[in-house]
Parts: C-alpha cells; structure tokens; sequence
C-alpha cells in the first residue's frame, strides 16, 4: 500500500517575467516502510518534491497524498499539525539548538508539542544512533556525524510514520556519510517508518530500496533497484 502519492504535481516559480517550472506534472508514490532516494543535479526539483510532500510549501496545481490525507485539502492549522507529528525533516544543517544538549534537543520537538515524552523510547532510539553517552553533551562538541545523528534522533523521537531527509550527508566525509545513512536505515526499519532522503550522491542512493530520478522537474525514472 501507498503511504506518498503526488498526482499531477506541479510547482512553478515566477522570477520577474520568466517562469521557472520546479516540478512539471510529477506522478511518484511509496510504499509503507519503503527507503527511497531521490537523485538528481542541482536544481532538478528534489528539495521542492520533498517540501511539497512534507507540507513546507504548497503545489502550483495537482495534490499530495499523504496516508489518507489530501494534503492540499488541510487547512493552515491542520497542515501545522501534519508536519508536527507524521513527518520528521532531517536537514543537511543539522539545525540543533546550540545551548541545548543532546537529549533537551531531541526531546524539544515533542515538548513544543505538548505531549508527553516516552522516555523509554528516546533512550532506545539514543542507543540506537550510538549517542548514549553524548546525551549531556552540547552540540558545538559533537563531530558532523554526531550532530546528524542527533537530529535523526530527534526527527525519530516524535514517532512520524514518515522522515524526510534532504541532503543528510552533504555536510559529511564518505566514511561517516555510510555510517550515518547505515543507522538512520536500521532505526527507520525497527520503527517501521518510510524514509524519502534527497541526495546527489550516488553512492549513499545505492542504500536505499529504490532510487527515483528527477531532471528538469520531471521523474525520468523510478524503477525498483533490482528491475
Ligand atoms: P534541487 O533540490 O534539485 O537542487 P530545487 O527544488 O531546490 O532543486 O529547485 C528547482 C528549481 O526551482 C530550480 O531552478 C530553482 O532555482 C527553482 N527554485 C527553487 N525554489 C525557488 C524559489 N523559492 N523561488 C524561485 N525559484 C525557486
Ligand atoms: P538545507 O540545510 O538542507 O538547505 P534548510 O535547513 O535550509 O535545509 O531547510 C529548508 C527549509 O525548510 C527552510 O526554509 C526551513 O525554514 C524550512 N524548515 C526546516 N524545518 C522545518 C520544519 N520542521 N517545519 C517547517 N519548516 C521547516
């Protein structure tokens, strides 16, 4: 079953008198539980697709479906909670709070929210991701994969049945990118969460289920890897 579907999507963006057509009629579904990776080059469209489907921004024309939400059909207050709590973003700034340490970080979201923090859970996700004994830590002592790892923790922390990442690894050298994207595929399948992650690397897209490429705004091809 389908957990992401975009049916006829398209973003255009005006500049001035030239229109630029970010997404241009983008059919492209996942399944539940599936690791997508989304390549491309520079300004085929990635980020735009992976803000639309986690409702940072709004279509053109065209609708995203996102579990049996028309995501278009939500209103602003609706569309705050939907981000809040299916969807977990993880960016290529690891976008901590730097007078936060590592648990208070993780934690945040879920006390923004008001609800309450299973603590059991963060600390198997914290053994999980290896940040045990980082949890008192500040963010400015931790290395680039210490702090990824911190913001996968923290977009797992909030139990979202989806995680968008964009870029994860960008920041990262080869060895730790493989390590990063090694954890955050393992702590997604114990969760049974649905990973779309954006990347121009080849091979951190290899990880993944299923590779689907976008040029121009177009998906050119969204095979299974073993077609
Ligand atoms: P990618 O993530 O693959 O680099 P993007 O989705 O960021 O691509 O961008 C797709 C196209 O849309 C590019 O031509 C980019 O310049 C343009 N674009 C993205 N965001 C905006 C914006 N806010 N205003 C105008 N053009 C934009
Ligand atoms: P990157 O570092 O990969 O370029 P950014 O950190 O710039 O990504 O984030 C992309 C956009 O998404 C920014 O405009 C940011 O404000 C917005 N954004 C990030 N996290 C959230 C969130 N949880 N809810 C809403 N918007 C967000």
């Amino acid at each position: 079953s389908w957990i992401v579907e975009t049916k006829n999507l398209k973003k255009y963006y005006r500049l001035g008198t030239h229109t630029v057509k970010a997404l241009d009629d983008v059919n492209f579904a996942v399944r539940e539980q599936e690791f997508v990776a989304i390549i491309g080059k520079s300004g085929s469209g990635k980020s735009t697709l992976l803000h639309m489907i986690g409702g940072l921004d709004t279509p053109t024309s065209g609708e995203v479906y996102v579990g049996d939400k028309a995501l278009g059909k939500l209103s602003k207050e609706q569309l705050a909670i939907f981000r809040r709590r299916k969807v977990g973003f993880v960016f290529q700034s690891y976008n901590l709070v730097p007078d936060l340490n590592v648990y208070e970080n993780v934690v945040l979201p879920i006390e923004l929210d008001g609800k309450h923090i299973d603590r059991e859970f963060v600390d198997e996700i914290l053994e999980l991701l290896q940040l045990n004994e980082k949890r008192e830590a500040l963010p400015n002592t931790l290395s680039g994969g210490q702090q990824q790892r911190v913001a996968i923790a923290r977009a797992i922390a909030s139990k979202p049945s989806i995680i968008l990442a964009d870029e994860p690894t960008g920041n990262l050298d080869t060895a730790t990118s493989h390590d990063v994207m090694g954890l955050l595929k393992m702590v997604a399948r114990q969760f049974k969460q649905t990973v779309i992650l954006i990347t121009h690397d080849q091979d951190i897209a290899q990880m993944a289920d299923r590779i689907v490429r976008i040029e121009d705004g177009h998906v050119v091809k969204a095979g299974e890897l073993d077609d």
